[in-house]
């Protein structure tokens, strides 16, 4: 017996996110503050069969484009996503995500003690990226190292 396919309404304006890491959509729901009153028609297809990744999710967002913050931070946890603007029913760009060298003022350093977790005065977070898939960034301030699944957590919430 055939399955049937499992058909998703194409969307008229707005965001594909496809190739997200296999359960991870989630957390860029979480990312790009999702779901939320006003978005309408939002689609999440996770843990689906895919011809380069084995599983992947996809994410269709009407009516919403991405900002370059949001795209750092899809990065971070999704490091093959692929980005597609859609308009009027038709993709007009496809970009994929993009780790920068460095980000700033995205995550937060797990170390207490870091620089950047001053209670009184913070300042800005700064890490370089010294692995981009599965994500390890290295703090500027403490050297501390964080972890993908240090990635997750923050992003949890
Ligand atoms: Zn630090």
């Amino acid at each position: 017996m055939k399955e049937p396919d499992l058909k998703i309404k194409p969307i008229k304006n707005g965001t594909v996110i496809d190739h997200i890491t296999a359960n991870k959509s989630l957390y860029v729901l979480n990312i790009l503050g999702l779901p939320s009153e006003e978005a309408k028609d939002l689609t999440v297809a996770m843990n689906v069969s895919s011809h380069e990744m084995g599983r992947k999710d996809i994410l269709k967002i009407e009516n919403r484009e991405l900002n370059t913050h949001e795209v750092d931070q899809i990065a971070l946890i999704a490091p093959d996503a692929t980005i597609n603007i859609v308009r009027d029913y038709g993709i007009v760009q496809k970009e994929k995500v993009q780790l920068n060298k460095e980000l700033t003022g995205i995550i937060k350093c797990t170390n207490p003690k870091c620089i950047s977790n001053e209670q009184f005065e913070p300042i800005q977070s700064k890490f370089t990226v010294i692995n981009k898939s599965p994500a390890e960034l290295r703090c500027k301030y403490c050297e501390r190292i964080i972890k993908s699944k240090d990635i997750d957590l923050q992003f949890q919430n």
